[in-house]
């Protein structure tokens, strides 16, 4: 019902402001999580415009604050703020510094946490659950704060975590969201869509997973979307490599390590396939598949063009295999 949403909304923003006073004004808040956001290189301003939190140890701070406050249990419990047990009803993020999680209008759906240590018992990051306001295959992190940029710079550049987000953005390129480490929607594409048709899929250099994400990408161009990647060096991603350099230096970059999507994964499959005529065989049918997801038949046109000769492999093979492949999918 909507006066439930309503009441779930109300107790959000009321955590959001909860963990960010916990964080500036406790001396627990400021010694563990405001020090932890400052190592990250966040300054004051990052941190205000992602209403950046912690939520401390105590196993009840939040709940305890919200029921005496006036908020219902229900409400605490449906936005999964607070779980439940027989008797015993505990906060879900104790000891994490805190990523709102903000919907188009702002408003907070839900949280990223993430632990401070290296702790290899518990995940690095939680998160909030699904909920009657937070549907994660429709939410983008950092839309709230990018939308106007996307618009302005008919580009957007989707990065794999918060931190790339926020990072980018402090850096000074602010067209930035993420999915934050689930796999990429037909909704989320369409949110970027409405702002732009360009889009820039910024792969981590940690990824043996950069050949699983590709699958993800036909998705992208299935909706009629330019797409191009762009991979860091071993070891970083977006907000390392973001941290390390200036403004300058970040946007040389990216205009020139960004490929054409179809062109790089031809460029990476072909490369891997080694000749071998079985693989290469099963590399071309798998690009001339994303080639085929194009709706624009004249980029299909010029892309068979440039696989070709990238495979080299003549074009009519190619042409015949894009219209077998497109006769199946009828
Ligand atoms: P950091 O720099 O803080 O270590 P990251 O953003 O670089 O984090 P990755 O390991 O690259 O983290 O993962 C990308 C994103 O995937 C994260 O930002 C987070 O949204 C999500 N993620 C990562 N690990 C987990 C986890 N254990 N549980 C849930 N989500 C996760
Ligand atoms: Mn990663
Ligand atoms: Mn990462
Ligand atoms: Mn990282």
């Amino acid at each position: 019902a909507a006066s439930e949403r309503e009441s779930m909304y109300l107790v959000n923003a009321f955590a959001q402001e909860f963990f960010i006073n916990q964080m500036m004004k406790t001396d627990e808040g400021r010694s563990v999580g405001l020090s932890y956001f400052k190592e990250r290189g966040f300054n004051q301003e990052s941190i205000e415009t992602f209403k950046l939190g912690y939520s401390p140890e105590a196993w009840q701070a939040l709940t305890d604050k919200a029921v005496s406050k006036g908020y219902k249990l229900e409400f605490l419990e449906k936005t999964g703020l607070s779980i439940v047990k027989d008797d015993k009803k505990f906060d879900r993020f104790r000891g994490r510094v805190i990523f709102p999680i903000h919907s188009l209008t702002g408003r907070v759906l839900g949280f990223g946490g993430r632990i401070l240590t290296q702790d290899k018992k518990a995940a690095k990051y939680l998160n909030s659950p699904e909920s009657e306001i937070y549907h994660k295959s429709k939410v983008l992190y950092g839309l709230y704060q990018a939308k106007s940029e996307i618009a302005k710079a008919n580009n957007c550049f989707l990065v794999e975590g918060y931190t790339d987000v926020i990072q980018f953005h402090q850096s000074g390129i602010k067209n930035v969201v993420s999915s934050s480490g689930t796999a990429l929607t037909e909704q989320q594409i369409r949110l970027i869509q409405r702002l732009t048709p360009n889009i820039t899929v910024l792969f981590d250099g940690d990824e043996a997973g950069i050949r699983a994400s590709l699958r993800g990408i036909d998705m992208i161009l299935e909706q009629g979307m330019q797409v191009k990647v762009c991979t860091f060096p071993e070891g970083e991603d977006p907000d390392s490599f973001a941290k390390a350099h200036d403004q300058e230096d970040i946007e040389t970059y990216l205009q020139e390590q960004s490929k054409d999507f179809i062109r790089y994964k031809a460029q990476l499959l072909n490369a891997a396939a080694q000749n071998d005529p079985s693989q290469k065989a099963e590399v071309t049918r798998d690009i001339i598949n994303s080639i085929a997801k194009i709706p624009d038949l004249i980029q299909q046109e010029l892309y068979v063009k440039t696989c070709a000769d990238i495979m080299q492999v003549s074009e009519e093979v190619l042409f015949s295999t894009l219209a077998q492949i497109k006769s199946k999918q009828e």
